[in-house]
Order: C-alpha cells, then sequence, then structure tokens
C-alpha cells in the first residue's frame, strides 16, 4: 500500500520499545536508513530482520530521529489517518462535556492522542496549533484543513515556538493560519469564571488550560483566606480563590504583560479591589515578605518548568526545594501550602520527597490532604509516561 516509502531500518533489538508502543526512535537505534526522506516524510520502520515495526514521521536535526505516527501494518499515513486520529481526539473531549462553545479545553494532546508533535487547545470559538515536530510541520496544510472542517472555528491560530521546535530544527512560527484573526482577548468562560486569553502574545498558546481543574480544588481551601499567588500569570488561581470567598491576594509574577492582563482579568471577575499586583522576581519576594514578617493563609506555588532534560534533575531539585522553603515560611500556622511543579523528570514520588525535605528543613509539619495532576483533557496514553508531567500538593502547615 506504501510501498514506496523511505525506510529505517532497526539496530538488532532496538525494535523493543516500538513493540510496546512507544513512539520515539533515537538516533542511536538506527541501522540503516534508505531511500532518502526529507524532514517530516513519513518512513516505514523495520527490525534488522526487516519485519515492519511502525511508520512514522523522520525528524533529521532531531535525538529523537523519528516519531511513530501508527502501528499498523494496513494503515496508511495520509489525510484519512489524520481525520480519524482528530476525530478520536475530539470525541473523547465531547465525552467528557468539554466542547462547550464558550469554555476552553487542550483538543490535541500530542504523544497522548496518536499526533506526535500536535498540540491544539481551542479557547471558545478560536483554536491554536502548536506543531512541535517535523513531521507535524510536514502535515500543516492538512491538520489546518482537517481542523476547519471538523471544529468549525471562527479561527485557528500558530503558536509554533519554543524548544520542542527548536530540537527538530524548526524555526519559530506565529500567525492566522486560518479564519479570522482573534481579537486581543479571546473570552471564555470556566465554571463560573471568567477569562481573557492573549491568543497572540500570551504565554503557550495564550493560557495554562492544566491547571484549570486544579484552581478549582486549590480554591475549596480558600474560604476567609489571605492568599499569595506565586507565579500568578493572568490570575487564575487568584480570581478562583477570590470568588470561593478569600478575602484577599497578593499576586507575584516576573511578567508585566501577565499582571496587566490579570489586572483586566479580576476586573471582570468583580475581585480586583482585594489583589495586589505584585511585578518581581518570585524569589526575590518571597525573600523579603519573609523577612518583613508577612503571613498568609494560603500560598500558592505555580513555577515555570526548573527541569528540561534527566540532567537538570539535581539542580531544579533543588529549585524546587529553595522555593517550597521560601512558601512554606509564610504559610500561617493551620494554613494551606498549594503547590506544583510542571518538571516531567520529577515525577510525583520525587516531588513529594522534595517538599517533604523543605518541610523539614524549615521546622514546619505538613499533611498532604490532597494529590492533584494533570486533567483528561491533557491525558496520558499509557504507552508514553513521558506525557505524565504536572502534579500538585494541597498541604495543611502547622
Ligand atoms: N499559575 C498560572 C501559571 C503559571 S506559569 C496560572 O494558573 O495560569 C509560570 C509563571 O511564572 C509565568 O507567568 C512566568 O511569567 C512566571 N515566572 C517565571 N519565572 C519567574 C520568576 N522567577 N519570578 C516570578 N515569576 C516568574
Amino acid at each position: 500500500m506504501t510501498a514506496a516509502l523511505p525506510k529505517l531500518t532497526l539496530k538488532p533489538g532496538r525494535e523493543k520499545s516500538l513493540r510496546r508502543r512507544h513512539p520515539w526512535v533515537f538516533s542511536g537505534a538506527i541501522e540503516r536508513l534508505d531511500g532518502n526522506p526529507g524532514s517530516g516524510a513519513s518512513l516505514e520502520i523495520v527490525t534488522a530482520a526487516g519485519e515492519f515495526v511502525a511508520r512514522g514521521a523522520y525528524s533529521p536535526a532531531s535525538q529523537i530521529r523519528a516519531r511513530v505516527w501508527s502501528f499498523e501494518a494496513r494503515e496508511a499515513i495520509d489525510a484519512p489517518f489524520f481525520r480519524r486520529r482528530l476525530e478520536r481526539a475530539i470525541e473523547s473531549r465531547r465525552r467528557l462535556g468539554l466542547l462547550d462553545p464558550r469554555s476552553a479545553c487542550r483538543l490535541v494532546f500530542s504523544e497522548s492522542d496518536g499526533l506526535p508533535g500536535l498540540v491544539v487547545d481551542r479557547y471558545a470559538e478560536y483554536l491554536v496549533c502548536q506543531f512541535l515536530s517535523a513531521g507535524a510541520e510536514a502535515w500543516r496544510t492538512t491538520l489546518v484543513e482537517l481542523l476547519t472542517e471538523l471544529c468549525r472555528p471562527q479561527g485557528i491560530y500558530e503558536r509554533s515556538e519554543g524548544g520542542a521546535r527548536h530540537k527538530e530544527g524548526l524555526a519559530s512560527r506565529r500567525g492566522v493560519l486560518a479564519g479570522r484573526e482573534p481579537p486581543p482577548e479571546v473570552q471564555i468562560v470556566a465554571g463560573e469564571l471568567r477569562l481573557g486569553v492573549d491568543i497572540a502574545n500570551g504565554q503557550k498558546t495564550g493560557a495554562y488550560l492544566d491547571q484549570q481543574r486544579n484552581r478549582q480544588r486549590v480554591a475549596a481551601h480558600a474560604a476567609g483566606a489571605e492568599v499569595l499567588d506565586a507565579f500568578s500569570y493572568t490570575g487564575g488561581f487568584s480570581i478562583a480563590c477570590l470568588r470561593a470567598g478569600a478575602a484577599a491576594a497578593t499576586l507575584i509574577d516576573s511578567s508585566a504583560d501577565a499582571l496587566a492582563l490579570a489586572q483586566r482579568e479580576t476586573e471582570a471577575n468583580a475581585v480586583r479591589e482585594r489583589c495586589r499586583f505584585v511585578t518581581a522576581s518570585v524569589f526575590d519576594e518571597l525573600r523579603a515578605l519573609r523577612d518583613s514578617g508577612a503571613s498568609f493563609d494560603l500560598v500558592v506555588l505555580d513555577p515555570p518548568k526548573f527541569v528540561h532534560s534527566a540532567d537538570q534533575v539535581n539542580s531544579g531539585s533543588r529549585g524546587y526545594k529553595d522555593i517550597n522553603m521560601l512558601g512554606l515560611a509564610l504559610v500561617r500556622p493551620g494554613g494551606v501550602l498549594a503547590t506544583f511543579s510542571c518538571s516531567g523528570h520529577v515525577d510525583a514520588a520525587l516531588f513529594q520527597k522534595i517538599v517533604a525535605g523543605a518541610a523539614v528543613d524549615s521546622g514546619r509539619t505538613a499533611q498532604i490532604l490532597e494529590r492533584l495532576t494533570q486533567p483528561p483533557d491533557h491525558p496520558v496514553a499509557t504507552e508514553f509516561p513521558e506525557a505524565d508531567y504536572l502534579k500538585g500538593l494541597i498541604l495543611r502547615v502547622h
């Protein structure tokens, strides 16, 4: 059926992880490449003995030299293939009740949805795509056509940026892919919160959809609380907490743009008068607050990724420990710390250990009340544990 595809032959025995359906082929596993594939081209991946293993996309610049599209010998990689994968991903969100056109959710989560390198976030009636692998890049036109047909959005915008793109040897791209240009702030509804999302200039695809549900879980501890929202971005945690009855919130972020949007968002949610906005490094500001004797009933720590590769686990762990020690020092006795890590290389067990160490070293006792993770629109394919990246703890601090 696709006999003409270039062929990637694995070294003897190197098909093992692929037989378990892990979708990556590292450069060191490759014996030979025949047929001169271009960047993103489809290839047939075969064992040293020539048996079919998978079809995938070629990434000449990356250590992950190929990413699997399909393990089915009979499945061609063509527009109908991408339609099936997109339909499956969207149907899953529909069954989760996530397709209310005023809301936001992640529609496609890369490897976990069988589409390595493709991320699609929906903000109300706009879609934002990231093509983060050579394979996804090669199919961009088809993918945009299919998304247009399947979702009928007002517009589709591209935010293909960041380190992943760089590792694939691809330049950053940003702009309209189809339909209308999104307004400067797309309004979305999350439960009873109203949030504005700057699709063109915000971080990632505009917002942190992975924390939508966790904001509600944290807000359950907010009644009457003075809240410290460290790494607030546009204030998602603060707004959820204030709407749930928190007395006041201090938002700290190093991005002035993020806090400018946070001011508008807190206004739109009628909680702005209870907020204080601090544009600063969280590390500096928490030290200053500690030294001034400040304290809070609820401290939220939601830092950016500290660990980007396995060799950064030690230094990153120290970063998490530092920030958690600073956070713990600011919690009033009997108060709550909600602390997160979005570093996939720091797993839930290690993160718990780091937080436990921070508690010991800061002379506080803490109890885990709840463990948090990523929401169901960021699923983890069982054969791809790398997708499991977000973890959080809600702790009572004595
Ligand atoms: N809590 C947010 C998401 C936080 S993402 C939400 O629920 O939407 C991490 C944030 O940390 C980003 O907004 C980034 O601007 C900010 N940031 C990164 N390094 C920082 C630092 N050293 N000090 C303060 N903010 C920082």
